[in-house]
């Protein structure tokens, strides 16, 4: 199923950079059904059920599709669910892992990583270890200049260009708590409340 219709809709709900909603990493090239029809055949041609993503996530979700006990899908629906409840970055290396709960580890960040094992490939860590890079040196910046509002239109193009997503855990989650962050945040409040505002936004 992948009418012209539906690709050039679900392209331009992706944006200009068409990256697959699930790794970040690729460009998208297929739809896939989130819920398989080998499990639901009525979400066949349901709109809400289509994702933009890439062959190669594409081809390892293929028929795999975890539930909890209650039927709900395990998978991170990255259109309805903010990954970050789930998932935690480590800045330093780019790898994503399952958040730890009570006493287990996440299960939706747990089968979500599992299935789409992609995510923690080398050339998408980097990606994510690029992008990092990039918020740090728009801070320095920031942070080294007298004029910082002037700057931050370079930060505001980070966000605008984090291809991987990353903002949002800077921005409102632990990665605020980052040195860095927490400086721009003492030393420009006024750059800090921007920077929350766009990634939210993101
Ligand atoms: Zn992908």
């Amino acid at each position: 199923m992948k009418s012209k219709v539906v690709v050039d809709a679900l392209k331009s709900a992706v944006g200009i950079r068409q990256r697959c909603l699930y790794c970040c990493d690729s460009r998208s090239a297929d739809v896939d059904h989130f819920i398989p029809i080998g499990i639901d055949f009525t979400k066949a041609f349901k709109w809400a059920n289509f994702i933009w993503v890439c062959p190669e996530c594409n081809r390892r979700k293929g028929k795999r599709f975890p539930l909890d006990s209650t039927g709900a899908p395990l998978i991170i629906d990255p259109t309805r669910v903010d990954p970050w409840d789930h998932l935690i970055l480590d800045t330093a290396t780019g790898y994503l892992a399952p958040r730890f709960l009570d006493d287990d580890f996440d299960s939706m960040g747990e089968a979500t990583l599992d299935v789409l094992s992609c995510i923690n490939f080398e050339s998408v860590t980097e990606g994510r270890k690029r992008v990092i890079r990039r918020y740090y040196e728009a801070i320095d910046r920031i942070l080294e200049s007298s004029d910082s509002s002037a700057l931050f239109a370079s930060l505001a193009r980070e966000v605008r260009e984090d291809e991987y997503g990353v903002s949002g855990w800077f921005a409102l989650r632990e990665g605020a708590t980052e040195e860095k962050f927490l400086q721009l945040r003492k030393d420009s409040p006024h750059c800090w409340r921007k920077f929350v505002r766009l990634a939210l936004q993101n």
